[in-house]
């Protein structure tokens, strides 16, 4: 029995990991789109330049008006070139500084207390600009691919405005073939290019993005024994990265090969293992095949594994609904949605951030909760391994039925210290001084969130978790940090007062009974209090999450 409970915390960890990786990655694909358009407009803003020498040429008819434009078209790619490139290396400074935070953040989720040291981005961008990646035919490096670049849309103007000169065309004609005509559909010659661009965009990003990861893995090489290859997500795109699915390279450094992503739309990934919590395989990278590792998955598999809230964000509202009517999705396309670097940091932040747990409850079954966690990276603790949650959700779900307030407070062990009620439908009183360092859960009958009342005492009598459960199987958890803001109790009571005087009326107009017109207010008043629990307690030095084992 030791032993499986061992394993299924190992299957969690790697499956909330490959989950958490994944999602970031879709993230990051939003990222790309973004910087693709950035990119794709320093382009434009040549392409226009360009075609304004031409167009005031009118005619192309000496040789040494060829030569006189083809110089200037020369001038204007190369410092394209160089824009492009200054452009990238500025973005991507960000970019491997954000990636570092994510894998930082990611380790937390999963239980990772250790100190994280963090590369500098620099360095990052240092050791992604000077090896290559996986260009459309050849390795690259940035500053080459953006360079090649620069020639070919030189090029692509030269031949046209020589051929301009040999026959004789106009300069709209030169124009033309060049940039196309958007009223006749036609694509022109530049469309080639830019579409290069932009897969290359996407295949830089995620080459800078894994360059970081793996430099922060190496930078805390102490904290890991292992990576694995995640790879055949999606059937269509990386077949040529199937055959090292779930392969486990043993070693504290990430291997040097093969360079991620292996070709232009590669979604593999390197998971890393963490020492003391090793799950992908025992002896040798065979074991991982029929050891605690969830069988191969292709993309739709995992997106069906989801959450609802999560599909529709990937998929938006038109695919969401078509994929719950079980079309199939097919190989997985970009959504077109875009994400700046600040956007994508929030992300990273998990705000927001929902993750499924499981946990026993008294009879033993198995439960899926899923908690929500508020919008800090700071909010993200070791907690799911203490030893007290799960007997809190015990005692919490046991109570799921009860018409009074039943309090309990739990030491850090997950001793009970004290439980009682005054049988009143809307109180408890626990005795002043047991709360301090500890776990106070208590259930609402009427369900909804923490009361001002609730905040008030765990605030004074210093506890360290203030836990309320619902009928509805949810539980809403405040926890401290180390340093807090008492003037969280008094925003908090503003922000009741502010919501609460209509929603009475509202239930006064509907003539409900006292118990009901109580429940319907400590509903109604919830759904105005979740977010902004969600999004104000940790700047107060406060933990707010949801557990919902519905
Ligand atoms: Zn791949
Ligand atoms: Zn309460």
């Amino acid at each position: 029995m030791a032993k499986e409970r061992v394993v299924y915390d190992r299957i969690e960890n790697y499956t909330k990991l490959r989950d958490i990786y994944l999602r970031h990655g879709i993230n990051l694909t939003r990222f790309s789109t973004h910087e693709a358009r950035k990119l794709l407009e320093i382009l434009d803003t040549s392409n226009v330049q360009i075609r304004r020498i031409i167009s005031n040429a009118k005619t192309i008819e000496t040789k040494a008006r060829y030569e006189r434009i083809a110089r200037e078209i020369r001038r204007i790619t190369n410092e394209m070139a160089a824009g492009l490139d200054g452009q990238l290396e500025f973005d991507f400074m960000e970019l491997a500084e954000e990636e570092t935070r994510f894998v930082e953040n990611a380790m937390r989720i999963i239980g990772v207390t250790a100190d994280f040291d963090l590369p500098a981005p620099a360095k990052i961008w240092a050791a992604a600009s000077f090896g290559t990646y996986s260009g459309y035919r050849s390795k690259e490096t940035y500053e080459s691919y953006l360079n090649t670049l620069g020639d070919n849309v030189f090029k692509t103007w030269d031949t046209n405005v020589r051929s301009g000169y040999l026959f004789g065309l106009t300069s709209q004609q030169i124009n033309r073939a060049v940039l196309g005509s958007v009223k006749d559909m036609e694509p022109g010659q530049m469309q080639q290019l830019r579409r290069s661009l932009e897969t290359n965009t996407r295949t830089m990003v995620s080459h800078l993005a894994e360059t970081a990861r793996t430099e922060t893995y190496k930078k805390n090489s102490r904290l890991f024994s292992g990576y694995m290859y995640v790879g055949t997500l999606d059937s269509r795109t990386c077949l040529v990265c199937g055959s090292l699915d779930r392969k486990v390279f043993k070693g504290a450094d990430p291997p040097e090969k093969p360079v991620l992503p292996q070709h232009p739309n590669c979604r593999c990934l390197w998971l890393p293992e963490i020492k003391g919590m090793e799950g992908f395989d025992d002896d040798d990278t065979r074991a991982s095949v029929n050891g605690p590792v969830p069988a191969k998955m292709s993309y739709e598999d995992w997106l069906k594994t989801q959450p609802e809230d999560v599909q529709r964000d990937i998929l938006g509202p038109s695919r969401f609904a078509a994929f719950k009517n079980g079309t199939d999705l097919g190989s997985f396309v970009p959504d077109g949605k875009t994400l700046t670097i600040e956007q994508l940091k929030q992300t990273i932040e998990f705000s927001g951030f929902t993750i499924n747990e499981k946990w026993e409850d008294a009879d033993g079954n198995i439960k899926t909760i899923k908690i929500e966690y508020g919008n800090e990276a700071g909010s993200i603790e070791n907690r799911e391994n203490s030893l007290y949650i799960n007997e809190a959700r015990r005692i919490e779900d046991s109570l799921k039925s009860y018409k009074y307030e039943v309090g309990t407070i739990l030491d850090e062990k997950g001793n009970i210290v004290w439980q009682g009620s005054q049988g009143e439908y809307s109180s408890v009183s626990p005795p002043s001084g047991l709360v301090k360092d500890n776990i106070i859960t208590h259930n609402h009958p009427m369900d909804g969130t923490f009361t001002p009342d609730d905040i008030y005492s765990f605030i004074m009598e210093q506890g360290l978790e203030l836990r309320a459960s619902t009928t509805m199987g949810v539980t809403y958890s405040l926890r401290r940090t180390e340093t807090i803001d008492k003037s969280f109790y008094i925003n908090y009571v503003e922000v009741v007062n502010e919501h609460i005087e209509p929603i009475k009326a509202e239930a006064r107009s509907l003539g409900l009974s006292k118990l009901e017109s109580d429940r319907y207010l400590a509903r109604k008043l919830t759904k105005i209090l979740d977010p902004w629990l969600l999004e104000n307690s940790y700047e107060y030095g406060f933990i707010y999450t949801i557990e919902n084992t519905r």
